[in-house]
């Protein structure tokens, strides 16, 4: 066992590291309270090889596998989750590399991470949330096309994207809801696809969240991913478990970046003639929130690791983002509780990462489907 990082993911955490904390402290408020992607500052982190770090060289990516772009995530996420969910912008890419025909990877997957194409990834409809096979949005062959209808719901960057890469129902005669999907790539301006973005979300209000619709869409038939109808079950858990990752990295992060917050602010702040830091019960937070840190990033790399090796392990996966889900609630929690009334009303940027942490615990599959998946891999299909 070698719990050092490589020379290589050193300089991505340095590197990751430098570029967020120059680029996200004096416009992350702005940007939150505008409701707004940054788009000139996601553009650098494109120049400077951060987005769609995990697409492989011959596709154009900077090949860094899932431990490189998760210290990315996280490492960006440490400084802002809002302004940290840029790197999203390559939602959905993941379905490309591992489940596209040849020629969609080589069509799509380059323009990635130069910034030349947005990507999102839509699965969850009004009435399909954890049970993703409920998606009823429907895909019809039409001669050499593909005809869509339907609606996509809390979709990261929706209005902002340039390529959609959706989960359609192709087949609405199967008896099994397991071989009854597929993904389509839709591109923007289709006629019949609109997108509108879904204001007053409690947090990471930096990231575009949208509602899709699909009203007779056409779209040629090489769209569909990998040629092959009703694959869609297999990609979409595929899916689920990479992006568990990102989500999981994203709670680490922020807990990190609160972590760090609190035990600046405890150092200064002084009550009863001491430094808060300086009471038993304040340090043993402090202690709890550290011990909690270590083990979610723990947990996070050795799945990380694990993908990197060839090794694919949903329960593994799903406590990296239960856990890490779970501690980003409690430390950002705690951490504010450390700033008293000058944490509740704003005036530092604690308030923001509390809100902005409660995702983690929702997308990329509840808490609740985190522990079905580990009860499932312990228990079976009881
Ligand atoms: C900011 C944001 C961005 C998102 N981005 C995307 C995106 O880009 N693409 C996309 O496709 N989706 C996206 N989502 C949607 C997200 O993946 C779903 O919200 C999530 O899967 C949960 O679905 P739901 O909200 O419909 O909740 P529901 O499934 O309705 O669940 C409601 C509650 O019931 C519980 N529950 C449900 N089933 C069970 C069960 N069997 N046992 C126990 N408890 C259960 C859940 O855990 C939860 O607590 C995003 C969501 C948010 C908030």
């Amino acid at each position: 066992m070698d719990f050092k990082l490589s020379a290589t993911e050193r300089d991505i955490q340095q590197a990751a590291r430098e570029f967020a904390e120059k680029e996200f402290p004096d416009v992350a408020r702005e940007y939150d309270e505008k409701e707004e992607f940054p788009m000139p500052v996601w553009k650098k982190a494109c120049e400077l090889g951060f987005v769609g770090g995990f697409i492989k060289e011959e596709y154009g990516g900077p090949g860094l596998g899932f431990t490189g772009s998760a210290m990315i995530m996280e490492e960006f996420w440490r400084v802002d989750p809002g302004m940290g969910n840029l790197l999203l912008t390559s939602f959905g890419s993941e379905i490309i590399q591992n489940f596209g025909t040849e020629e969609q990877k080589k069509k799509y997957l380059p323009l990635i991470p130069p910034g030349k194409a947005i990507t999102c990834c839509a699965v969850t409809e009004p009435d399909a949330g954890s049970d993703v096979l409920m998606a009823s949005t429907t895909a019809v062959r039409d001669g050499d096309e593909y005809v869509i209808n339907g609606g996509k719901m809390f979709i990261t960057n929706g209005s902002i994207a340039d390529l959609a890469v959706v989960f359609c129902l192709t087949d609405q005669k199967s008896g099994d809801r397991y071989k009854r999907h597929s993904f389509f790539i839709v591109e923007k301006g289709r006629k019949g696809f609109e997108a509108s973005q879904l204001k007053r979300k409690m947090g990471i209000r930096a990231s575009d969240t949208s509602e899709l619709s699909f009203n007779n869409v056409r779209v040629p038939a090489e769209n569909l991913i990998g040629g092959r109808e009703n694959d869609g079950f297999k990609q979409v858990m595929y899916l689920f478990n990479i992006n568990r990752l990102v989500a999981a990295a994203q709670g680490v992060g922020v807990a990190q970046g609160a972590f760090e917050k609190a035990v600046q602010y405890i150092k200064q702040r002084r009550q009863f003639g001491k430094a808060i830091a300086s009471f038993q019960g304040v340090q043993f937070m402090v202690a709890e929130m550290a011990a909690n840190i270590e083990v979610a990033r723990n947990t996070l790399y050795k799945a990380c690791w694990m993908i990197d090796q060839g090794k694919f392990d949903p329960m593994i996966i799903s406590i990296a983002k239960l856990f890490a889900g779970k501690i980003a609630v409690s430390v950002t929690n705690d951490a504010l509780q450390l700033h008293g009334a000058y944490g509740y009303l704003g005036e530092y940027d604690i308030s923001r990462f509390y809100r902005d942490a409660k995702v983690v615990e929702i997308y990329e599959g509840t808490r609740e489907i985190e522990k079905l998946t580990i009860a499932r891999e312990i228990l079976g299909r009881a």
